[in-house]
């Protein structure tokens, strides 16, 4: 997608810290952290939404869920918090798919 920040930032046409890539994925710090540690992590392939998604997207989405723990202990959390916001009225900004993964201050805000 030509005009999808997301794409941009993990083909390095913009900058970003990178946190974590391989062929399928793609992980980097959220400019507008809400935690001593928060980053994406998002595929290398434009799906716009969890709302979009299917059984063909089973294999990206579980990749994508088994890198958070993986990624958020190598950040040196001891848990974290995963949150995908889905849709415009699910607080969605950026329409690349996106796992939110943070953690690290002391109070997490209850749910
Ligand atoms: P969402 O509201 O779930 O779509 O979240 C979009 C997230 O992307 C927000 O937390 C933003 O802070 C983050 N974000 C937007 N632009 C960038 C960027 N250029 N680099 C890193 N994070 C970004
Ligand atoms: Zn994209």
């Amino acid at each position: 997608m030509d005009d999808c920040i997301f794409c941009k930032i993990y083909q390095k046409k913009l900058p970003s810290t990178i946190v974590y890539e391989d062929d399928d994925l793609f992980a980097f710090e959220d400019i507008n952290p809400i935690d001593k540690v928060h980053f994406l992590i998002i595929p290398k392939k434009h799906i716009i939404s969890l709302i979009e998604c299917n059984s063909d997207h089973q294999e990206i989405l579980s990749k994508m869920l088994l890198l958070a723990p993986k990624l958020a202990k190598d950040a040196g959390l001891k848990g974290f918090r995963t949150m995908i916001n889905s849709g415009k009225e699910g607080g969605q900004e950026v329409f690349h798919i996106h796992f939110h993964v943070y953690g690290g201050s002391e109070n997490l805000a209850k749910l």
